[in-house]
């Protein structure tokens, strides 16, 4: 017996009762007068603005415009310590402890920074194992590290990958891998969420398995912060690294996340890039009396420059919101909502879409990747005629992602109907 109907009075009804709903409001949605806002089912890729962004960086031009250098004391948020006002936020996002979590650069730099501190290869083990089907970047840049240290990637990279026939990859597999390699392996570095499918990696048990053999752990949550709940501290995560600009909505190219796990707190023998920012702030303007670096406790200590200010202001908006609501009410909406998008694209008549994303509500999060098995491109057309925004992957998957904060069940509801005529055109 399913929780869900088909008809376009109960997506009202699912809207009405749901207690996120405000929160669309607080957003600015393309779209025109004449036609209404568009269906944007692209939050995987880039946010919404939040309207609250506005206020936040007119904030630090004004600070700038009156105090100019002062503003490093007398900012509302001092400048000095923009970074420690997502100290709190940050750590409850993830689910780290507040000195766990910094808000610098962008993803890659700082898998190139976790990487050089925590990717130290010997010549028993210098592999890394890594999750297909990879990001691009993330592939660029373990690629580049391997060769940093003299290897070859066609020894030393081993990227796990589904099945042939089925897309998704299973954890017993990835495990296999660690079993036979493990004692080769010096880092484990898989997404989150992969960008791909969408399916949610078991985080927690393949960082045990991964630390069971003595591998370091790094995890890209690009696809997962603002998406599924974390527990970074708790599954022992040595690093982790993640955009802002995608579930977090804080702008094209935000700011980026990096997570530090405590036990590596004040890891002062690790290799890292330092620059004056991840120095104690008690000595930090000692420059030319004090030569030697001093890391300041905490992921803190992995920054190098002092913050971008205009570009971590947008983060003060989009961050605080999702403190406000908290991952556990967001989650509940995106299941209900992407569960949803499942039950109607299963009403579909024939067997043109096929969701690859895994059926189980706890193996994925908002998206759903729908493979469609002929014309992919004249369903894009259709999609773009009515108006609605998702991600067209060559050769034949559109990735959808209905997002709790500012989606509707009513957009799903009409997303659905358009599916429909495709096929009822067929
Ligand atoms: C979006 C994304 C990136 C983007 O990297 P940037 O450094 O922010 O440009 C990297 N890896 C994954 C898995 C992503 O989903």
């Amino acid at each position: 017996m399913t929780k869900y109907q088909p008809d376009e009075a109960f997506a009202h009804r699912l809207d009405a009762e749901d207690p996120l709903r405000s929160y669309r409001d607080r957003f600015y949605i393309p779209g025109d007068a004449q036609r209404g806002p568009v269906i944007y089912f692209c939050g995987n890729s880039l946010g919404l603005q939040p309207k609250g962004v506005r206020e936040s960086i007119d904030q630090e031009l004004k600070d700038w415009a009156e105090l100019a250098v002062e503003g490093h004391f007398e900012a509302k948020t001092p400048w000095y310590s923009y970074h420690e006002a997502f100290r709190e936020s940050g750590a409850r996002l993830v689910g780290a402890k507040p000195g766990e979590v910094v808000m610098m650069n962008s993803l890659t730099v700082n898998l190139h920074l976790m990487m050089v501190s925590f990717y130290q290869p010997t010549a028993e083990r210098y592999k890394i194992l890594i999750d297909g089907p990879t990001f691009p970047s993330d592939t660029y840049a373990v690629k580049t590290q391997v060769v940093h240290h003299g290897y070859d990637p066609a020894d030393a990279l081993i990227v796990a990958q589904p099945r042939a026939g089925e897309h998704t990859l299973r954890s017993e597999d990835f495990e296999a891998i660690l079993d036979r390699e493990g004692e080769r392996i010096a880092l484990v570095m898989f997404a989150g969420v992969n960008f791909f499918t969408g399916q949610v990696m078991d985080m927690a048990g393949i960082a045990a398995a991964a630390h069971g053999r003595g591998c370091v752990v790094g995890m890209d949550l690009a696809h997962a912060a603002g998406n599924v709940p974390l527990q970074l501290h708790d599954w022992g995560a040595d690093f982790a690294v993640w955009c802002n600009y995608k579930y977090l909505n804080s702008g094209p190219g935000a700011v980026a996340g990096c997570f530090v796990h405590e036990r590596h707190a004040d890891r002062a023998d690790l290799p890292r890039f330092a620059g004056w920012w991840g120095n104690d702030p008690e000595t930090r303007f000692k420059m030319q009396l004090i030569p030697d670096f001093a890391p300041q406790s905490g992921a803190a200590g992995w920054q190098v420059s002092n913050p971008p200010i205009m570009a971590l202001a947008p983060l003060l908006a989009s961050l605080g919101m999702f403190d406000e609501v908290g991952m556990t009410s967001l989650r509940t909406k995106s299941e209900l909502l992407t569960g949803y998008l499942q039950y109607l694209i299963d009403l579909q008549p024939g067997d043109r879409f096929e969701v690859i994303t895994p059926r189980d509500p706890a193996a994925r999060g908002c998206q759903l990747s729908i493979l469609v098995h002929d014309e992919p491109k004249s369903l894009i057309r259709a999609l773009q005629a009515h108006r609605v925004v998702v991600d067209f992957r060559e050769p034949n998957v559109i990735r959808v992602a209905p997002t709790p904060l500012y989606n509707t069940f009513h957009e799903v509801w009409r997303f659905a109907g358009i599916l429909d005529g495709q096929s009822a055109a067929r």
